[in-house]
């Protein structure tokens, strides 16, 4: 099985957003939400996801986790795009959602194990790309920034289940 199926299929429990997709009111969030709404993870096409490349931080908590496995598939099949340097961005565990609708809640303690195994999993595969750097301080910070969120994927993994020693 490859990667990819392996991403998408770590999330098969993730609902369909029922509300609007971006919760802002703006010109942007209104063409992110023509693009993707009523998408399934599986069904956007390439080019939309090339446009919407850096887009995930708009979506409302729901539909991020929802279309999350469409990035992910796009990026580890794309390792040099921009969407995947966004996505490493985007990713950052410190990062949250304010305001009342989603409340303070770290992106990463959304998904469930399983997800962010996949995720962590999909991160691990991202850094062979800042092996072979041109810029060596930008390799450095996004080797140093994906490694960070790998763990955080991680440690929440483990802090948010019974302990299963390993
Ligand atoms: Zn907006």
């Amino acid at each position: 099985m490859s990667k990819l199926g392996d991403i998408i299929l770590a999330f098969p429990d993730a609902p369909a957003p029922s509300d609007r997709i971006t919760p802002h009111d703006c010109a942007e969030c209104d063409d992110i939400a023509r693009d993707l709404t009523d998408k399934t993870p599986r069904d956007i096409p390439g080019q939309v996801l090339q446009r919407r490349y850096d887009s995930l931080p708009l979506l409302s908590p729901a539909a991020w986790r929802y279309l999350l496995p469409a990035y992910l598939d796009y990026a580890a099949s794309n390792p040099e795009s921009e969407l995947a340097t966004m996505l490493i961005i985007n990713l950052d565990c410190e990062s949250s959602w304010g305001g009342e609708e989603a409340g303070t809640v770290p992106r990463c303690f959304l998904l469930s194990t399983t997800e962010r195994a996949a995720v962590a999993s999909c991160l691990a595969g991202f850094r062979s790309k800042w092996d072979e750097p041109e810029d060596a301080e930008q390799r450095d910070q996004i080797k140093d920034r994906v490694m960070k969120t790998q763990d955080c994927f991680r440690v929440s993994s483990d802090s948010k289940e019974e302990p299963n020693d390993v």
